[in-house]
């Protein structure tokens, strides 16, 4: 089933469109299932379990963090990780930094930014993104670059909602990237609402569910 879902999925998003398999929980089985069909972008949202996946699965896989992000894991994920897509403090942008330095390498990161109308979901307001990025201390990161933008829509069934949150923060990507040219990615859109996501412009997709089942425990 996974790999039906993986070569489905290729041929109904379009080519512009990054898909991430989302692959929590899951055993290396299961990933492996997915990389005979072709993907090599992974997401993962902790720390520890990336690393064991990444030690056992083949080095051409993209491991993308997309979960809330604490300071003290960067170090465990600093020589491999290619995308940080949760960023949501300046603080954690600081880390990242040091510890890419000490791998002498750039990490790629998203800004997460809160669009959704609930208490729960993590991101920066958008006002906090405008000032990060025009701050002193942060162009002082040279071994890290902002690629873009992230955002998790309110889990409602009210589409129109879930447009107009992702209509928002692709307004502020196009804004941001007039005077960002590193800004490339748009990563929004899950399994219930990534058609939503790719009409209102995201280039980057996080499916979990979809292509791999349901979680047996939320993590
Ligand atoms: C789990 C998760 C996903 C994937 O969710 P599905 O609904 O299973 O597709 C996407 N993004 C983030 C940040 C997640 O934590």
């Amino acid at each position: 089933m996974i790999k039906e879902n993986i070569v489905n999925f290729k041929k109904k998003i379009p080519e512009n469109v990054t898909l991430v398999a989302v692959s929590k929980t899951k055993p290396i089985s299961d990933l492996q299932e997915a990389y005979d069909a072709g993907q090599r972008v992974f997401g993962e949202n902790k720390v520890q379990e990336m690393v064991e996946k990444y030690d056992a699965l083949p080095k051409d896989i993209q491991w993308h963090m997309i979960g809330h992000l604490q300071s003290n894991k960067v170090k465990y994920m600093a020589h491999f990780v290619d995308l940080i897509h949760g960023v949501d403090s300046f603080k954690t942008l600081i880390e990242i930094n040091k510890q890419a330095a000490r791998h002498q390498r750039k990490i790629n990161c998203l800004l997460q930014a809160d669009i959704a109308n609930e208490e729960t979901k993590f991101g920066l307001p958008f006002d906090e993104i405008q000032t990060i990025l025009t701050s002193e201390e942060f162009a002082k990161l040279e071994n890290i670059s902002i690629v873009g933008l992230m955002g998790m829509a309110t889990f409602t069934e009210n589409k129109q909602q879930i447009s107009n949150e992702f209509t928002s923060l692709k307004q502020l990507f196009v804004a941001l990237k007039n005077t960002h040219p590193s800004f490339e990615i748009l990563s929004m859109g899950m399994s219930g609402d990534y058609e939503i996501a790719i009409k209102n412009g995201s280039n980057m997709i996080r499916v979990g569910s979809a292509i791999f089942g349901h979680r047996n425990y939320i993590l």
